[in-house]
């Protein structure tokens, strides 16, 4: 059990793939496979299938901007909110794409988790 959690959350960190954990989930930075090139696992199981991530993105995002602003206000306790908020918001773009990916990516896991059995192999 904890070797396979263990597996998965490496594969989570190197976005591989949730049934085989060697094959990429993304071809370069933007570009994803429609299949895992290792074990042919379609990714994404239907139309509108990456809804689901939008709401880790969303979670992935305000952790990130609720610490973000802490720290800011910590080492900044003068400045006006509106400013930190703005501060955070710049340095937060850059991160974006990294958190849309890590987002689809635990998604694609999680739902293979969840519904294992479900449509997306051979078709
Ligand atoms: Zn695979």
């Amino acid at each position: 059990m904890a070797i396979s959690l263990n597996r998965r959350l490496w594969a989570i960190w190197q976005m591989r793939c949730p049934q085989c954990y060697s094959g990429a989930i993304y071809r370069s930075d933007r570009t994803m496979y429609q299949r895992c090139p290792a074990c042919d696992l379609l990714f994404e199981r239907e139309p509108g299938y990456f809804l689901g991530s939008l709401y880790i993105s969303y979670a992935f995002a305000s952790l990130i901007l609720g610490l973000g602003m802490l720290a800011l206000h910590f080492i900044l306790p003068d400045w006006d909110l509106g400013i930190l908020v703005l501060i955070v918001g710049v340095l937060f773009l850059p991160l974006a794409p990294t958190v849309t990916r890590y987002a689809r990516v635990l998604w694609i896991h999680f739902d293979r988790w969840a519904w294992p059995d479900q449509t997306g192999t051979g078709q």
